[in-house]
């Protein structure tokens, strides 16, 4: 687990601070910043390598944004590297659609969901609630709604909302649960499931299905 643990805030900072601090304002990318960022979220995997271990070769996701309605499937993942085009769609695709703020979205979340779809047994694309998220719009949601934590790991592009058409969110809650590859958060009444590279642990509405 200390290899997670190294990719953290401060981490971030680190290539926050080699882009320039407007570095990730607006939809430009440093890429020497960006290819850092990638290799640290590379390093942090430890949870989602196990069980990709020996299979998914080629992996790939499909997302439809609920909010901006835009849509991407792309291969991610092939010939053991993390495709870098495919990478930068995805940032662009969950990034903070309110303020127009892109971040690289740790690889280890791809793999949970890809791990997750394979698990449900769907082809459908994930639908996307909340990717990543600025200081600024959590902390505009954790002030009108008491389900958004202050230090939340949308924030570092670790975290993500979905639901997955055809399957239950409850479902899809209790097999990200079983993944034990990060934080699940069960959202009923939203109809959606959080999924994240941090710490196991699960929080939300009980899954009871
Ligand atoms: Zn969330």
């Amino acid at each position: 687990m200390g290899r997670t643990r190294a990719f953290g805030p401060r981490m971030w900072q680190f290539d926050r601070m080699a882009t320039g601090t407007k570095g990730y304002h607006g939809i430009h990318l440093d890429r020497r910043g960006f290819l850092r960022g990638l290799g640290v979220a590379a390093a942090g995997l430890s949870a989602s390598r196990v069980a990709l271990a020996g299979n998914s070769a080629r992996r790939a996701i499909s997302f439809v944004h609920t909010h901006t309605g835009e849509q991407l499937s792309a291969v991610y993942y092939e010939g053991g590297a993390y495709l870098v085009p495919a990478l930068q769609r995805v940032n662009q695709l969950l990034r903070d659609f309110r303020t127009d703020t892109l971040y690289p979205i740790d690889p280890g979340v791809l793999d949970r969901l890809y791990l997750l779809q394979s698990a449900a047994g769907s082809d459908e694309a994930f639908q996307v609630i909340c990717g990543y998220r600025s200081p600024a719009t959590n902390e505009a949601l954790r002030l009108a709604s008491s389900g958004v934590a202050e230090h939340s790991l949308h924030m570092e592009g670790r975290a993500v909302d979905v639901r997955l058409p055809g399957i239950d969110s409850a479902r899809l809650a209790l097999l990200a649960r079983d993944q034990q590859g990060g934080g699940v958060g069960y959202y009923r009444v939203s109809d959606f499931v959080h999924v994240d590279t941090g710490r196991v642990r699960i929080w939300g509405d009980p899954i009871a299905i």
